[in-house]
């Protein structure tokens, strides 16, 4: 291959119909509706999905139950173990076609996309790790009697997973992984926008030994497909991660059954810069912090606050920053910004980047549609606006787009009282050299994950999750483990 050649595309994106993934298998959909889905680079349709009716999400469900109650339930924590390292093995053998259908499907350049290896192997040794952890405990009583009391843990059963579109091919391991961990069946809905990761990640779980039915896949539109796994009557519990305002149906939808739920939704998170910050850290950070994926990140740290002393050579460095960050079609080398996920995306971003215009917002970068051969892709120039009030819709509003909002602040109260002010709580970011003036911001920040002097990291072993209108629930941590079992409560009697 010379340097410029692109990858050669994976016989998966070759086949452009694609089917369901149910109960080991591909299975046709039950509706004839199906949806087209396209690369946001070019344009251009890459594959066609079921729209799964409801019969299909029954099906899906009924084989998930099947699943939970057959050989699956029979598998121990060491047998679980063991699956997990062999599904890591064939993950690790098929990552490079992995990489590239999801580049194809949802833009992000190659370049992150290679990198969520790193992310998949810390994610599944860590879940292998957890099945050793889904015991109880015996606890010490003051019945009368000589009753002997412990407690088991046993997995809720079928999970609805619903996944957003921004970077599906990490985003269902925080589904599959707990529930390998724990014994628990999955039916998965990805985002129409992208789904293929998911599907082709279904097949070589398979491959690698996962028993059937225990991870299906339905695709289609979330008002449909989406809505109907949230309310299934034997569906036991959601993991949904996406828009608040989807979160809020998902809540509504999963009172049918008294549903367990998990939310991972927007966010709007504060970053704040301190004058005493090593700027040469802060600024690429700060700047990744929101451009990285395009700005598809739910904890993008869209709200900058610059201390006013260091404004000016803060704000050009940042629009410089920018201008240099090279966009492209993510199968090229060395692009670092892919396009949006759609047309539609795109045109939503440019509407913000209107009102911050409109209320008086001052554009220091960006803010236009790259031309010439990026014409036919969703792309949009990483934008800096400077002089934002924490009021107006940019700094209030998630864009889940490559926009930055800086807006100035003076004290450390100031900045902190600026931050807290967002309905959301999802992520934070804090660069300064005094350690007691960071501390007291990850103090004062309402928010589930604050970053000091970096931003972004993320260990599946430590846990991520939100608070406010970010959601409820955690992905990672032995938390995570436990989400995905019940506690009973045993008395024996008759000891004595
Ligand atoms: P979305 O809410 O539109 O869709 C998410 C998923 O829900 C999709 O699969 C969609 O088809 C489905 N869906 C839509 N309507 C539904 C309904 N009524 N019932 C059931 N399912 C339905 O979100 P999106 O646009 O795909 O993703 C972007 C959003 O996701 C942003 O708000 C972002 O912040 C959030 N997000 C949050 C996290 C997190 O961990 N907190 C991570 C990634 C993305």
């Amino acid at each position: 291959m010379n340097q410029t050649a692109l990858p050669e595309l994976p016989a998966f994106l070759q086949t452009r119909e694609k089917s369901l993934f149910i109960d080991g298998a591909w299975r046709n959909s039950q509706s004839d509706g199906r949806i087209e889905t396209r690369n946001p680079a070019t344009g251009e349709v890459i594959a066609t999905l079921p729209d799964a009716s409801k019969e299909d999400v029954d099906v899906a469900v009924a084989a998930a139950r099947r699943a939970f109650e057959g050989e699956w339930s029979r598998f121990t924590p060491n047998d679980r173990h063991a699956l997990i390292m062999k599904v890591l093995g064939v993950i690790e053998k098929h990552f490079e076609e992995l990489a590239i259908i999801e580049t194809v499907d949802m833009g992000a350049p190659l370049s992150r996309t290679r990198s969520f290896w790193n992310y998949i192997d810390r994610c599944l040794r860590f879940f292998a790790t957890q099945t050793a952890n889904t015991g109880g405990q015996t606890l010490p009583t003051s019945l009368p009697g000589g009753l002997m009391t412990m407690t088991l843990r046993a997995p809720v059963g079928v999970v609805g997973g619903i996944l957003p579109w921004n970077g599906p091919l990490i985003g269902q391991l925080w589904v599959l992984a707990p529930a390998l961990a724990t014994g628990c069946t999955v039916v998965l809905k990805p985002a129409a926008e992208a789904s293929l990761s998911v599907l082709r990640m279904a097949e070589l779980m398979t491959e690698a030994g996962v028993p059937k039915g225990v991870i299906n896949v339905v695709t289609g539109r979330g008002s449909k497909s989406g809505a109907m796994l949230a309310e299934h009557q034997d569906v036991d519990r959601i993991a949904f991660t996406g828009s608040t305002e989807t979160g809020r149906s998902i809540i509504k939808a999963s009172a049918t059954n008294i549903k367990r739920l998990q939310l991972e939704l927007g966010g709007k998170s504060p970053d704040i810069v301190f004058a005493d910050a090593d700027l040469d850290r802060a600024i690429p950070g700060a700047a990744m912090a929101v451009f990285a994926n395009s700005g598809q990140v739910c904890y993008a740290g869209t709200r900058l606050f610059v201390q006013s002393s260091i404004l000016p050579e803060f704000e050009e460095r940042i629009a410089n920053f920018a201008r240099t960050l090279k966009l492209g079609n993510g199968l090229e080398p060395d692009v670092a910004l892919g396009p949006l996920i759609s047309d539609k995306q795109l045109a939503s971003v440019m509407g913000y980047i209107d009102a911050g215009r409109e209320e008086g917002a001052r554009l220091v970068a960006g803010g236009t549609k790259p031309g010439g051969a990026l014409e036919a892709g969703a792309f949009l120039n990483p934008t800096v606006f400077s002089s934002v009030h924490n009021d107006m819709r940019i700094a209030r509003e998630e864009i889940f787009g490559p926009v930055v909002s800086i807006i100035p602040f003076d004290t450390e109260a100031e900045a902190l009282k600026l931050a807290n002010e967002t309905p959301y709580g999802l992520g934070g970011g804090v660069w300064t050299q005094d350690i007691g003036k960071a501390m007291r911001m990850v103090q004062g920040i309402r928010a589930g994950t604050i970053w000091v002097n970096n931003y972004g990291a993320i260990d599946p072993s430590v846990g991520f999750g939100g608070v406010k209108a970010s959601g409820y629930g955690w992905k990672g941590g032995p938390q995570h483990v436990d989400a995905f079992l019940y506690q009973k409560s045993v008395y024996i009697g008759g000891l004595h």
